[in-house]
């Protein structure tokens, strides 16, 4: 994240252009349940796509298949025009570029905050411990925490560790972010403060992939909603468009049920 906000005006509608991450025909069963259909998904830089759709339809293992956390059957998955290797080392650079935050924290519990936050560039990146926490102590202050730097993850709220989590993915300096449902676990009262966080990268100019039931959320950061059922992506629109008129009956009948 660099430091001089990127607008998302129509003047920057060049970076827009670029295609960051490519699915091209991705096909993933699980045993006998075919879990990822035919995927065809192009994320440009700096753009916002929100993926929503039924519990089971596929949106985790679409994410966890971006950061390769899964392996696909068949297809292609290309981040900024490399594709995602096999293991090893390139597959720890490449997926260095991938931020994710997950539904649980996944925060480091023997460790600080900090910590938490400096790891990463400190042992991947080959950052010096001086960097890595001055980066760090920049990045929790923009997320809202950076007077909980010396705790310990258990000590701070479930909205705090969430927002911990988004500083130590943006700590790695990643191309993409991948949310799969952040605010889910989370007590009502905390859903803002972790939504403004995302709301403010967003803003930012980051490009982010946003598995999400936070509609609000879908409507004022998405440039683009993907709407997937039965590991298929049954429909693609802007925000606007898709919730006022949802084009298949699938969409229809899931809106009808969650608005
Ligand atoms: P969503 O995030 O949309 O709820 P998931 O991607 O988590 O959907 O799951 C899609 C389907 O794949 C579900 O039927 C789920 O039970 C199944 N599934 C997910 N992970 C595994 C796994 N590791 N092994 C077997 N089946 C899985
Ligand atoms: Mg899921």
């Amino acid at each position: 994240m660099s430091d001089a906000p990127l607008t998302k005006d129509p003047a920057d509608a060049a970076s827009l252009a670029e295609d960051l991450v490519v699915l091209d025909s991705v096909n993933k069963h699980f045993g006998a349940l075919h879990v990822l259909q035919d995927i065809n998904l192009t994320i440009k830089r700096g753009e916002v796509v929100v993926v929503i759709g039924p519990s089971g339809s596929g949106k985790s293992t679409l994410c966890r298949s971006i950061n390769r956390l899964e392996t696909i059957d068949d297809g292609t998955i290309t981040i900024d025009e490399k594709p995602l290797p096999e293991e090893g080392r390139e597959l720890a650079r490449l997926r260095a570029d991938v931020g994710m935050v997950f539904q649980s924290f996944n925060l480091f519990a023997h460790k600080t905050v900090l910590q938490n936050v400096t790891l990463g560039p400190i042992k991947v990146r080959g950052v010096s411990k001086e960097d890595a926490e001055a980066k760090a102590r920049t990045l929790l202050d923009r997320v809202g925490v950076g007077n909980q730097a010396d705790k310990y993850p258990a000590q701070l709220s479930g909205g705090q560790q969430q927002r911990v989590a988004i500083a130590r993915a943006l700590a790695m300096e990643p191309k993409v972010m991948l949310f799969d449902e952040p605010t889910s676990a989370l007590d009502p009262e905390m859903i803002n403060e972790v939504l403004e966080v995302m709301q403010q990268l967003a803003r930012e100019g980051m490009t982010m992939v946003v598995v999400t039931h936070e509609m609000g959320f879908a409507r004022s950061a998405a440039n683009r909603v993907v709407f997937m059922a039965d590991g298929r992506i049954v429909e693609e629109a802007e925000p606007h468009q898709f919730f006022d008129n949802p084009r298949s009956d699938r969409a229809k009948d899931f809106l009808s049920k969650i608005l």
